[in-house]
């Protein structure tokens, strides 16, 4: 047999001479890389099983250890890169589909919210200090009453549909517990609860600890239907129907029965080691009118109290999908694009299939106004909103809020080594093994969390005030604040708006 299936590793890991051999690294490494030579009395490194997770170079106590990539290097060229030719020797080998987490990192499609630049008041329309004149940072997302009556008193005649109220244009998007830890979720659902916006159960139901966060909490039905019974979905603030996921549009989701412990399995309702596997479709929705009746069962098991969000991928016919959707009873629509993270997806759907969240958000809230029913529902975006620089932009393309996820992971610790589909994270975050999980403390990750989001929040009014603007409300589809960089006029026409230096 030739040895074609060897391949280095990715990481060479460097120790100095300042090693004590106290075999901390050892320890810390879920991924067993570390080892101590009896014989030698030295620590050696098992570099093919290094993910770059960095955990131990922060923890070695003499910071003595260096990740480094490999200079052994394919011949690679600008067709033929080494992760493909790789990629190819591992298929050939296994047969199998290839698996990857976290979302696309690919270099040559384009992050469109690094093409476009905001605009900054100068003479006219002053500036605004952030620290000297309030600001309105609230948002209530939901269907919107086309006009409002009031009593003599001054008190509302006319009813109001559901709302979810938010501190901040910001909520934590669907992970599931089952995907992330159980302290990960605690870490979120505090956080949440502490800042008045909501985090998201995903898919995995939601454990019975966290009944107590419910008013910042967003349950999804999704198409397992796990963990989705009537208390569960009057637990939360809203219910969020998912259709589609970024990271993997038109395909379902599995969670191996690895990471499926009793916890995982009582809180899914599913037998303890089987795989938790969702269908691609919802097997009681194939086409709209199925979904409308879906938006109102939900409507109708929590007594037309909580709003019923719709989370869709972004896909090339999202626009009229959105109509659709808007139409249908909808509450609030989720629009998930291509950067969007995931826990396990097969890497050639996670890469090539979708669209950027941008495109669709500028065209999805484009229809809407053009047909008149943009106040039926509101927008959330996500699949990578990395900065509160991506936040106002997505707000200025028209969205009401965004959905944070890797964001939030990187809050609470995750360096993105990309090796969630392992169930080894070291950093307490993707894993289910208790040794690990403890690793990550809830007060700290929820206080992280709190600070990320609070700085973020700081920003957005120093940005709006820089625009002298003073509400989201005012900031929100307002894209004469935006300008677009090196970007053709077909791009420039679906995004509706100008070049820089227009
Ligand atoms: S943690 Fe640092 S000092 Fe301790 S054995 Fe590992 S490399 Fe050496
Ligand atoms: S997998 Fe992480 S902890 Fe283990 S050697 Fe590599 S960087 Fe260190
Ligand atoms: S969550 Fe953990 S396993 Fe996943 S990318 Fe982050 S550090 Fe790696």
């Amino acid at each position: 047999m030739l040895p074609v299936d060897y391949i280095a590793p990715e990481f060479e890991v460097l120790r100095s001479a300042a090693c004590v051999n106290c075999r901390k690294c050892e320890k810390e490494c879920a991924n067993e890389v570390h080892k101590f030579d009896e014989r030698t009395k030295t620590m050696f490194a098992d570099e093919s099983k290094c993910v770059n997770c960095q955990r131990c170079v922060a923890v070695c106590p003499l910071h003595c250890i260096k990740i480094v990539r490999s200079e052994n290097r394919f011949k690679e060229n600008a067709n033929w890169s080494e992760q493909t030719m790789k990629e190819i020797y591992k298929q050939s080998s296994s047969g199998g589909v290839l698996l990857s987490s976290m979302g696309n990192p690919l270099s040559n499609q384009p992050v469109y919210w690094d093409r476009i630049l905001v605009n900054a008041s100068q003479v006219t329309n002053p500036p605004i200090d952030p620290l000297r004149e309030p600001m309105e940072t609230r948002v209530m997302l939901g269907k919107r009453n086309e006009k409002v009556e009031r009593n003599a008193d001054g008190s509302l005649r006319t009813e109001l549909p559901p709302h979810i109220e938010l501190s901040t244009p910001i909520l934590f998007g669907a992970m599931s517990y089952g995907a992330i830890s159980y302290n990960a979720h605690k870490s979120l659902a505090m956080a949440a609860t502490e800042l008045g916006i909501c985090y998201n159960t995903g898919e995995g139901g939601l454990h019975e600890d966290f009944y107590a966060y419910g008013p910042n909490t967003i349950v999804q039905v999704a198409s397992g239907r796990f963990g989705v019974h009537k208390d569960y979905l009057s637990a939360g603030a809203a219910v969020e129907i998912k259709m589609g996921q970024g990271a993997k549009p038109g395909i379902g989701g599995h969670l191996p029965s690895a990471k499926i412990t009793d916890s995982v399995s009582a809180t899914r309702m599913i037998p303890l080691g089987t795989d938790a596997i969702s269908p691609a479709p919802h097997h009681d929705i194939y086409s709209i009118e199925d979904l409308r009746q879906l938006i109102y069962s939900l409507k109708e098991a929590t007594s037309y109290k909580k709003p019923i969000i719709v989370k869709i991928a972004a896909v090339h016919n999202c626009a009229a999908i959105a109509s659709g959707i808007a139409r249908s009873g909808a509450d609030i629509i989720a629009i998930d694009g291509y950067r969007g993270g995931t826990g396990a997806a097969p890497t050639r759907i996670r890469d090539n299939v979708g669209i950027p969240v941008e495109l669709a958000l500028a065209s999805i809230d484009q229809r809407l106004r053009e047909e008149g029913i943009r106040g039926n529902c509101s927008l959330i975006v996500s699949g990578s909103i990395r900065s509160s620089a991506d936040l106002v932009k997505a707000i200025a393309l028209g969205a009401d809020a965004v959905y944070i996820g890797t964001a939030a992971l990187l809050a609470m610790g995750c360096h993105l080594c990309r090796s969630c589909q392992t169930g080894k994270c070291n950093w307490g975050i993707a894993t289910q093994n208790p040794d690990l999980v403890k690793r990550l403390d809830p007060e700290w990750g929820a206080k992280r969390l709190v600070n990320l989001v609070r700085a973020w929040t700081h920003e957005l009014k120093e940005m709006m005030g820089g625009m002298g603007i003073n509400s989201v409300e005012a900031l929100r589809g307002n894209r004469l604040m935006l300008r677009g960089v090196g970007l053709h006029a077909k791009e420039l026409e679906i995004l509706g708006i100008k070049h820089a230096g227009e």
